[in-house]
């Protein structure tokens, strides 16, 4: 089993009385997991790379992303069944509302639902769509470019970063057209009665040559999760992906149902199964300590609780347990630093440890795409 909960490490928060939501959270199960295996530090985000979420999981998968990391684009890409040619690169393309004074006033476009975005997004296919450029629509906000590689020489700011700043224009050989591209799309999105008034394209990427999971370590493994960057490397690697109805991707997410469709996996011959929450990270980012202390109670409760006693009934097994990356909930945004990380062996007791920050910061970081090998013992 891989269990990560997304952005789950933090910092001392002052409204938990300087403890950090893994210290103040009641997590029996967990605590007692960690008692009986090895808790260390792991360095998921190697150096040079940015701390986001594709980065991480890559890493959490077992593939080095300082080898394999191409953009975050294509791995969005390939969540939506696109595979890219050798002479293309993709885009993410967000909805966003930029105002008249030229300020980022909404990163998410007011956050339009899937079926009205679509609407707009092949509508700018049909308008702005060449040889060289075809939009396809995404999941609400998030919608991917495929462009021709002459255009990926570009340095690109992502839309969430200016929030509430003046809109930083790309810069670079391809950035006069990736910039004719977001002003022409004005008049579409401004047209669809949508909050966004036009598209933003950034990090953008060519195909990923990533070796099969099921090649790289002889297993077939299955994921569950509602986040399509980690979709993406599930389905890059060729991981039977499982859609369960009720993850959400939020606080709200169904976390038994996630439980259950990990257990089944493993029941119906998958020899790995992991489990993404993004609740977590989704607390960091809105710097809600409540939400965050709850998600990672409920991954105690709802699913590490039961999931043990059925792992227990299908026989021995080994469990790896950390997130892609730190969301401190004082910085509401990701940070690069190590986290902490849960191995556990039901034939065999470990050293047996503490799972928070505190409990792992006297260990060396390890790099995060070798527990893989670790934890299937390669
Ligand atoms: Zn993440």
């Amino acid at each position: 089993m891989v269990c990560i909960p997304d952005g789950c490490a933090d910092e001392p928060v002052p409204d938990l009385d300087g403890r950090t939501p893994l210290e103040a959270a009641k997590t029996p199960v967990l605590d007692a997991l960690a008692a009986r295996g090895e808790v260390g530090r792991a360095a998921v985000i190697p150096p040079g790379l940015p701390p986001g979420s594709d980065v991480g999981n890559m890493s959490i998968l077992g593939y080095d992303p300082a080898e394999h990391h191409t953009g975050r684009a294509p791995i969005e890409a390939a969540a939506l069944g696109l595979r890219l040619r050798d002479d293309q690169v993709a885009y993410r393309c967000n909805l966003v509302a930029i105002d008249a004074d030229g300020t980022m006033v909404d990163f998410a476009g007011g956050h339009p639902s899937t079926e009205d975005a679509a609407v707009v997004i092949r509508a700018l296919d049909e308008a702005l769509g060449t040889d060289e450029v075809a939009f396809h629509p995404g999941v609400q906000y998030r919608h991917i470019l495929v462009a021709d590689r002459a255009l990926a020489d570009a340095d690109c700011v992502p839309p969430h970063d200016l929030s509430d700043r003046p809109a930083v224009w790309p810069t670079g050989p391809a950035a006069p057209r990736l910039r004719a591209l977001m002003d022409a799309s004005r008049a579409v999105v401004g047209a669809s009665g949508l909050a966004a008034t036009q598209v933003w394209l950034w990090g953008q990427g060519s195909q990923p040559q990533l070796p099969s999971f099921a090649d790289t370590y002889g297993i077939e493994a299955g994921m569950v999760t509602a986040v399509d960057l980690v979709r993406g490397l599930g389905v890059l690697t060729g991981m039977d992906v499982v859609d369960v109805p009720g993850a959400t991707g939020w606080f709200d997410t169904d976390y038994e149902a996630k439980r259950d469709a990990a257990l089944a996996g493993l029941r119906d011959g998958a020899d790995l199964f992991v489990i993404h929450v993004e609740a977590t990270d989704e607390a960091g980012h809105a710097g809600d300590v409540a939400e965050k202390v709850t998600a990672l109670e409920n991954w105690d409760r709802r699913i590490l609780g039961p999931l043990v006693e059925g792992l227990d009934a299908l026989g021995d097994w080994r469990l790896l347990l950390l997130p892609d990356h730190a969301t401190p909930l004082v910085l509401k945004t990701h940070t690069s630093d190590p986290v902490p990380y849960l191995l556990v062996d039901s034939r065999t007791d470990g050293a047996g440890g503490v799972y928070t920050e505190a409990g792992t910061a006297r260990s060396a970081a390890v790099p995060g795409h070798e527990l893989m090998a670790r934890l299937l013992e390669r």
